[in-house]
């Protein structure tokens, strides 16, 4: 009786493995037939505008950029750096040609 279930089993293991090998290269045409699933642009990452420091010359997102007279700054100081030079180069331009006091 033993020896019967012993058979048994091993009749549906054998099965089994053939199936399974049989099974499996149909498994891999099916597979290679679907077209590949196109790359998924990842979701949270937008691709954003890059702009540069008008003082510095630092890159910087667009939306982290601060806009200001002269450009976009990457800093309220550079900005007030950039446009203390803007304002004296005004002055000087506005008191005389080439920075000569007096005539
Ligand atoms: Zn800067």
């Amino acid at each position: 009786m033993i020896k019967l279930l012993f058979w048994i089993v091993l009749l549906a293991v054998v099965a089994f493995m053939f199936g399974f090998k049989r099974g499996r290269p149909v498994e891999r045409d099916r597979a290679a037939a679907t077209p590949p699933a196109p790359p998924a642009a990842p979701p949270a990452r937008t691709l954003e505008d890059m702009v540069s420091c008008a003082e510095c010359g630092t890159h910087l997102p667009a939306s982290e950029a601060l806009p200001g007279r002269g450009g976009q700054f990457c800093s309220a100081a550079h900005r007030g750096a950039h446009e203390a030079r803007l304002a004296a180069s005004e002055r000087d331009r506005a008191s005389g040609p080439s920075g000569t006091p007096g005539g």
